[in-house]
């Protein structure tokens, strides 16, 4: 039985830093406070636990005084480190510079635009586009679906904007949709490179500007991931229930092989799945890590 991991699944290098920064703080100094999960892996955050990471919510946040808090890799809105500030917190910043500079950038747009609509591309609800929102002080439109274009006035200036894990294609999709929205066809819109500006004026007179800001740690993983999951009889994706990526990187890995299972831990590996193959590929998204690989390629070794 031919049992591989994928050498490009796991952490990417915002991940990657939160939790080596975890790991260091924690080796200084404890306690240390996180807030919300350090990854959407629960694996993960279990193994950080037992080294003494502390996880909590917002609302623990704002009764905790002079402690230690790390900011996982999503970043925060402004609002919790004014609370860090007036409660004598420390804060341990491990927000992953691509999120950094995508907050800078709406902030920017928010501030200099104050006519203009700022549309975020993203999950309702998820930490990074919460993060993102609080840029604009509440005020941004979160478009996840096109049952939400309804929350946009398309006679007035858009700036659109995206959560850095979302695809490249529905984000194209989006923006062509925006397009048709506004009455008049475009004259001089032509597509965007990520963290690039574009001005553009509609025939209509209605101002639409447009950054792909999706990471490409994540969307340069959805060919090679593909290519991996084309070689194998069966495919085991490993990822936590709330990783927006792993969501986008299973449903690639099945559309093009219909074996291919998502497991959150070795407990939850079926052995009906491994009988009459001779391959299996193992592989995960950004917030998987390679030894919860290792540990169901040791699994499977048991069960054959
Ligand atoms: S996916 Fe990209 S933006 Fe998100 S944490 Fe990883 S490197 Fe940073």
């Amino acid at each position: 039985m031919k049992i591989e991991i994928d050498k490009n699944s796991g952490f990417c290098f915002g991940v990657m830093r939160a939790t080596s920064t975890a790991e260091s703080e924690l080796e200084k100094e404890q306690p240390l406070y996180c807030l919300g999960d350090i990854v959407h892996n629960g694996q993960e955050v279990e193994r950080l636990t037992r080294l003494g990471l502390i996880t909590i919510d917002h609302t623990q946040l704002a009764s905790l005084q002079n402690a230690h808090v790390l900011l996982r890799a999503h970043g925060e809105p402004p609002h919790t480190y004014e609370i860090a500030r007036q409660n004598g917190i420390k804060i341990i910043d491990a927000t992953c510079p691509v999120v950094l500079k995508l907050q800078q950038k709406i902030k920017q747009a928010y501030t200099t635009h104050p006519d203009a609509q700022i549309v975020i591309y993203g999950k309702i609800g998820h930490a990074e586009v919460i993060g993102l929102e609080g840029q604009t002080e509440g005020k941004a439109i979160v478009i996840e679906n096109e049952n939400d274009l309804s929350k946009i006035d398309f006679s007035r200036p858009i700036i659109l904007f995206s959560q850095t894990t979302k695809s490249v294609e529905g984000f194209n999709n989006l923006v062509n949709t925006i397009k048709t929205r506004i009455s008049n066809k475009p004259t001089d819109l032509t597509p965007n490179t990520q963290s690039s500006t574009l001005n553009s004026q509609l025939n209509s007179g209605i101002h639409f500007e447009y950054h792909d800001t999706i990471c490409r740690n994540v969307a340069n993983r959805i060919p090679d991931i593909k290519k991996f999951a084309t070689q194998f009889d069966v495919i085991l994706f490993v990822a936590g229930a709330k990783s927006s990526n792993g969501k986008v990187l299973f449903n690639e890995c099945l559309s093009v092989n219909p074996r291919t299972y998502l497991v959150s831990s070795a407990d939850e590996l079926n052995p009906d799945w491994l009988k009459n193959i001779e391959s299996i590929g193992i592989c995960g998204a950004t917030s998987t890590p390679k030894w919860l690989m290792e540990t169901i390629k040791q699994k499977i070794n048991s069960i054959l």
